[in-house]
């Protein structure tokens, strides 16, 4: 009944259209194969969408094109007033839209909400921005001159996204660029289309009152209707994608093919330094959190504790007993802190990558195996997993994304940083310590080499104010707060000169 009452809250059928160009007239008849969106909770269908077709896409690409030449001179602060009312609609439907996360990508309700609380934050934050999109003056070497530097919009933004924050994701990338000017063609992940079918029926109301047609956009298909032809289209300035690094690889040489942008969020491989003199109690909390929370699935997840061989096995103690007081279950019941992976597939890799560990001569401290629960017999459930490894094993080096935590012991503080920074990726870090010199050490030009380095918080669960992303095979990106808005603009270096002459720049006489 619950799950009735949360799809026709949010304006879901059971077969929906797979295009909008966005507000309540924008639907596109959609008539592409039928996409299912299985619940990971009981593996059961909960709706479906008729994929658009590449003509779909053409006209969703075509109509943007439009439209962006009119928002573009819609002043920005009244651009910001619009993002503010989206915030306003995401507030009323906070609880609503959270629990459809819940039930289609499966993890637990407070994640789901806390996954709306972002969009509603981001919304804010875009507003504010809305009237800080400064760029600077500069003072000219000539006289009677003036230079400064402004930011235009772009045009538009071709936005991918991951299966498993398919709406913060959205607002990070969609409010920013909104407030920008600059019109959105997304195209979610099929694994979730649910959720931003429902995020399309939720704006409908102000795209109406702004009438702001074809800004925000949305159309779900094949790699082969609408994914492969986005990288390809050089209508599309920008295409900012997060997922797995093979698919951000993929994307950087095509978009860099044709001299596009890409703003890339890939994989992580994320560790904690846990130092001798660390408040242990504090360590082990963070890493409960950030190893199993969302099942694993999250880009910063905690998948590396580095820990001084002095504290190992007390921490591995606490942390195994803490391990098995995890509630694992239907995350749309309140006490469950663990809900379900998002597929077989994603049971598969994580059963791949414990034999890979064995193999390599790591050994299996806990968990690892699939379990059920009552009334979600088609649900993947598994108990997260802990292993001692060794840094340099080929299947720690990569991102397997599951609840496995890998535990590695040091020596020297200078070895924790060597191992800490010896992996492909460089999203999210964090050292629990309560050494002065250590957490400095850390943050130092030879510390940390993520995008994110945290002192005594875990790595996962980032505040939208700062830029987030990472190094290395994460893509280099940076989304949500801090300057990144600049991303989603082009910046123009404007020269005045209001005097009678005409003097050249670095002193140069070109005179008949
Ligand atoms: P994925 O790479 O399988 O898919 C991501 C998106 O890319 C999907 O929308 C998919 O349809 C699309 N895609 C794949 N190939 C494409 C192509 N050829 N052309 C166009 N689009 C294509 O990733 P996933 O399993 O959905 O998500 C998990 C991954 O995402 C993990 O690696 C995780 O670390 C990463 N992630 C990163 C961040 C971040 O901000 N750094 C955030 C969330 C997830």
């Amino acid at each position: 009944a619950e799950v009735k009452q949360i799809l026709d809250t949010l304006g879901i059928k059971s077969v929906n259209y797979g295009a909008t160009t966005g507000g309540s007239k924008g639907w596109i008849e959609t008539k592409g194969k039928e996409l299912v969106s299985y619940s990971p909770i009981n593996g059961k269908p909960i709706a479906s969408v008729l994929m658009a077709e590449k003509k779909d896409y053409e006209t969703v690409m075509t109509k943007a094109q439009e439209a962006f030449k009119t928002f573009r001179m819609m002043p920005a602060p009244r651009r910001g007033e619009m993002v503010r009312e989206i915030g306003d609609a995401l507030r009323e439907n906070k609880k609503t839209l959270g629990a459809l996360i819940s039930l289609e990508v499966g993890k637990i309700r407070a994640e789901g909400e806390g996954e709306v609380q972002e969009m509603i934050d981001i919304a804010d934050f875009a507003m504010g921005l809305s009237r800080r999109l400064y760029g600077p003056t500069m003072h000219s070497e000539r006289p009677e001159h003036r230079m400064y530097e402004q930011w235009h919009p772009l045009g538009i933004v071709g936005l991918i996204t991951a299966f498993n924050f398919p709406a913060s994701v959205w607002s990070w990338n969609t409010l920013i660029a909104s407030v920008c000017g600059d019109a959105i063609v997304f195209k979610p992940s099929s694994k979730v289309p649910l959720t931003s079918i429902a995020i399309q029926n939720i704006l409908a109301p102000v795209v109406d009152k702004y009438g702001v047609e074809s800004i925000f956009n949305m159309v779900i298909g094949t790699r082969t209707d609408v994914g492969e032809p986005m990288l390809h289209d050089k209508r599309i300035p920008l295409i900012s994608a997060t997922g797995s690094t093979a698919m951000g690889k993929h994307v950087g040489q095509v978009v860099g093919g044709r001299l596009g942008r890409s703003l890339l969020e890939l994989g992580g491989n994320n560790a904690i330094i846990i130092t001798e003199d660390a408040d242990m109690d504090m360590a082990v909390r963070a890493t409960l959190f950030g190893a199993v929370g969302t099942a694993g699935q999250r880009c910063t997840s905690t998948r590396r504790i580095i820990i001084h061989s002095s504290v190992k096995q007390a921490f591995v103690n606490n942390l195994i007993s803490a391990y098995k007081q995890i509630k694992i279950g239907n995350p749309l019941v309140n006490d469950t802190l663990m809900g379900p992976l998002i597929d077989e597939e994603a049971l598969l890799a994580m059963e791949q990558a414990l034999k890979a560990v064995k193999a390599s001569g790591g050994k299996i401290l806990y968990g690892g195996e699939r379990t059920t629960v009552n009334g979600c017999e088609g649900g993947h459930y598994v108990f997260p997993a802990v292993a001692e490894v060794k840094n340099d094993f080929p299947i720690v080096q990569s991102e397997t994304f599951a609840p496995i935590l890998y535990i590695i012991e040091y020596n020297g503080f200078e070895q924790a940083l060597e191992l800490h920074n010896d992996v492909p990726q460089g999203l999210s870090s964090a050292i629990f310590t309560t050494s002065l010199q250590y957490q400095e050490i850390f943050f130092s030009h030879k510390g940390s080499d993520c995008g994110i380095a945290n002192v005594n918080i875990g790595t996962s669960g980032a505040e939208i104010g700062g830029a987030f992303g990472g190094e290395k095979e994460t893509g280099g990106g940076r989304e949500s707060g801090s300057d990144a808005w600049r991303a989603y603009m082009r910046r123009q270096t404007n020269t005045i000169n209001w005097g009678k002459e005409l003097p050249l720049a670095q002193g140069i006489e070109f005179n008949i």
